[in-house]
């Protein structure tokens, strides 16, 4: 009999696991239902340049109806409300419920606010292709307001955050700025672009080699840096920092986090701070029928610390999951999943990048790490549309 299986999310986690359950499974051993809020699936590492105007959203925003042609996968556009694996049952947003055999859990994480006052209420984030939208159409709508008016709030922009998202984006609208203000007869000069960090440094994933030169090419660009300085509360267009400075800005957008999807903590599952704790072939640990990928895991790497929740490692656990939900519902032996770190790519811009690549985490700067940054995503969108050609 026909088994059914269920996936919620159609990011990088749940979309490769989709394509490798089909892989394994045909339509008489399976039904797939993939759950997702949004009808594309969306390459969300290249959302900080549709942030700033740099790309099509087409190029980012990929139809899953498209994606699923001919593919015997039942899309269900709708918001997972609520699930509950005791009771196997996933309720969405449109009154609807799916009950399952399997269950692959691919919610990704949400942003991080950390309880600071006034935070959610007054910024924007950059989490799928509509808050990329937004925020390119708000800057636009700010600086036509500063043509008139000459309000300096309006022409000032803060990024909160200085890990590889806030550095992304404001590296993104550093490069449209120029030609953005001049189309309002602007002086870009007149444009205050801040980024502020916590910590003592932007980006401390990578070696301060490289943070040096990223700093330096983003200076040079205009962006002013404020460092050790977390923000503290934010009421209305009033940003407050550790030091009791206050930033006037129209527009603020929030990188400074992300944690887990609250809905994996509230079904049942067992968590950690959040994340679905999973065993060695991503299945949950308190319940095996469900396995748990991307943002919504936490998985311990050999070094007993967690993988970050990257879309690199997202993706590889979709498709280790599509073959372990396939043996597990087969009772054939489920594959341990290994991770294959290829190394962090942190683009500054449309011209200037810096990565580390490899397990020797070789360092690249400029040119050769703007093209490892373009060829990775070239990579992963042939990776899908081969697979998707491929399926049975
Ligand atoms: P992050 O957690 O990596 O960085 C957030 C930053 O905000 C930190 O540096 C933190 O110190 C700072 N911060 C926290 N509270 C603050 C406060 N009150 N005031 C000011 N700053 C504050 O978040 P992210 O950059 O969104 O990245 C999330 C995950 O996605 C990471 O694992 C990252 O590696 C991954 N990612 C990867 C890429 C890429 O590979 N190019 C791009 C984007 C995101």
């Amino acid at each position: 009999m026909s088994k059914k299986v269920v996936i919620l999310g159609a990011g990088y986690g749940g979309l490769l696991a989709a394509i490798n359950v089909r892989k394994y499974l045909n339509k008489d051993q399976a039904e797939v239902t993939v759950v997702n809020k949004y009808p594309t699936h969306q390459i969300i590492t290249e959302l900080h340049r549709l942030a700033a105007g740099n790309v099509s959203e087409q190029a980012i925003a990929m139809p899953l109806t498209k994606l699923f042609k001919g593919k015997d996968i039942n899309l269900k556009i709708a918001t997972v409300e609520s699930f509950s694996v005791d009771q196997k049952e996933v309720k969405l947003s449109d009154g609807s419920s799916l009950t399952y055999d399997a269950l692959v859990v691919a919610l990704g994480s949400i942003t991080a606010y950390f309880g600071i006052p006034g935070l959610e209420e007054n910024s924007m984030v950059l989490k799928s292709a509509d808050d990329a939208n937004r925020i390119y159409h708000h800057i636009e709508e700010h600086i036509r307001k500063y043509a008139q008016t000459k309000d300096a709030a309006d022409a000032t922009i803060v990024i909160g955050g200085g890990g590889l998202t806030g550095v992304e984006l404001v590296g993104e609208i550093a490069d449209m700025m120029p030609t953005l203000a001049r189309n309002y007869g602007v002086d870009p000069k007149e444009v205050k672009l801040l980024l502020v960090e916590a910590g003592p440094k932007i980006l401390p994933v990578l070696p301060d080699e490289l943070i040096e030169r990223a700093t330096t090419s983003l200076e040079a660009r205009g962006v002013q840096f404020l460092t050790g300085l977390p923000v503290t509360k934010v009421e209305g267009n009033v940003i407050e920092l550790k030091d009791g400075q206050k930033i006037v800005a129209n527009t603020f957008v929030w990188t400074g986090g992300v944690q887990g999807n609250p809905l994996v903590a509230e079904s049942g599952l067992e968590v950690n701070r959040g994340r679905a704790t999973v065993n060695e072939y991503l299945q949950s640990t308190s319940h095996k029928d469900v396995f748990v990928v991307g943002d919504s895991a936490v998985v311990f790497g050999p070094d007993g610390r967690p993988f970050p929740p990257t879309a690199q490692i997202a993706w590889q656990m979709g498709e280790q999951t599509g073959y372990n939900v396939y043996a597990f519902l087969e009772n054939k032996s489920l594959k341990e999943f290994t991770q294959v770190n290829s190394g962090t790519l942190a683009s500054l811009g449309r011209k200037d990048a810096v990565a580390t690549i490899g397990a020797n985490a070789t360092q690249l700067k400029g040119l050769p790490a703007s093209l490892m940054k373009e060829a990775s995503n070239v990579r992963y969108l042939s990776h899908i549309k081969g697979l998707f050609s491929l399926a049975y």
